[in-house]
């Protein structure tokens, strides 16, 4: 079983196809929809270690020549250096405008590999594979590509549209069980600001093998949520307003990260803590919602920070200068109700205060 999702931006309409075993024929067939007798790509260092074979018969069944580089793991190839690294490698290879870059791994493989397809001659087709679930169901949709700034993360970088997603979910099997949990979060906020029944089907992340319904059933859940962010992203291709509810839980997460320097605390397990302040903070501006629909998933989260490592006082002052704000008071993405987000000023320092407390309580 395999779901397409068409995806329209404004300068064309390409689709997302999420399956299982799909990665092989769709590299041929995106390879066959190019002329020209190179392929490139960029994958992540383990993805490289684990799926070699595969990913050697893919490009080998092609017939075209194949130009691979290794993307290391972790942040630090988010980097101004790592993107030169990877255009460079493009060019000196002989890049032209119709050459397909395949940009394989997780976000920070994305991010960095679609920002050097974005610039390498003002832009080369990029084919994005995530292998991971956050990247499937959030970084590789929505054409944001980028790399760090030593003044702040994803400073420097370019709204860059692929030319095709492909999700195979049996890259999954060697996909570290924090890795997981890391999309999850981003899972259940589709979950809470758009669709109800995405906050039930998400149990499949608490079996701890996957039984083959399960199997199907995911590859259902990330086409769904492709689809959501799709939809969203669609309307506000540029991030003006309804694109910013994608960012429910995130202003509480991105203090988080920043006050743990991005070390102890992953994007996931930040975005976890940051729905519940978020659904603390809309109660106390009068909705009435139940965090049980996500503390059902608490167990899957393990946290490396304890409460007392964080100080309420820095996570204030880090929200307070996210990029992110338009004036002096801080910008929520909260809920009036489940599935109906709002963008809403907060003045009260107290109420923020408060949210905290209660989302903090779980770690
Ligand atoms: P994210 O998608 O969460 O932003 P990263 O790009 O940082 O994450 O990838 C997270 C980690 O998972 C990295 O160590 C990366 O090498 C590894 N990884 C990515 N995909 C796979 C996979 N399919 N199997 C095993 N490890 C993977
Ligand atoms: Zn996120």
């Amino acid at each position: 079983m395999s779901k397409n999702i068409q995806i329209n931006t404004s300068p064309y309409s390409y689709n997302a196809v999420v399956g299982e075993g799909i990665f092989e024929e769709q590299v041929k067939e995106i390879s066959d929809s190019f002329e020209g007798d190179i392929n490139f790509l960029l994958v992540d260092e383990n993805v490289e270690k684990y799926h070699s074979e595969i990913i050697d018969k893919a490009f080998e069944a092609t017939g075209k020549r194949f130009y691979l580089m290794s993307v290391p793991e972790g942040e630090q190839s988010k980097s101004i250096d790592f993107w030169t690294t990877c255009v460079e490698f493009l060019l000196e290879n002989g890049v032209r405008r119709n050459t397909p870059v395949f940009v394989m791994g997780g976000g920070v493989t994305g991010d960095v590999g679609g920002f050097a397809a974005a610039s390498a001659l003002r832009g080369a087709p990029l084919i994005h594979i995530p292998t991971t679930v956050l990247a499937m169901v959030d970084s590789s949709i929505g054409g944001k590509t980028g790399v760090n700034h030593s003044t702040g993360k994803n400073l420097i970088g370019a709204f860059y549209q692929p030319k095709k997603v492909v999700a195979d979910i049996g890259f999954l099997k060697t996909l570290p069980r924090n890795e997981w949990t890391n999309g999850l979060s981003e899972i259940l906020k589709y979950g809470a600001i758009e669709r109800a029944d995405i906050l039930d089907r998400a149990q499949l992340f608490l079996e701890d093998d996957l039984s083959p319904i399960s199997h199907e059933n995911l590859i259902e859940l990330i086409a769904d949520c492709i689809q959501i962010k799709a939809d969203i992203v669609e309307k506000d291709e540029f991030e003006g307003n309804i694109r910013a509810y994608l960012n429910f839980g995130h202003t509480f997460a991105h203090a988080l990260e920043k006050d743990c320097g991005y070390q102890s605390i992953s994007h996931g397990e930040a975005v976890y803590l940051g729905m519940l302040a978020a659904i603390d903070l809309s109660n106390q501006l009068g909705a009435d919602l139940k965090p049980d629909k996500l503390l059902k998933y608490r167990s899957l989260y393990r946290y490396r920070v304890s409460k007392d490592q964080l100080s309420l006082e820095d996570l204030m002052n880090h929200m307070k200068f996210d990029k992110k704000r338009t004036n002096q008071h801080i910008r929520f993405v909260l809920l009036k109700e489940w599935q109906s987000p709002v963008l809403k000023i907060v003045e009260s320092e107290s109420a923020i205060h408060q949210a905290w407390q209660t989302a903090l309580q779980e770690i």
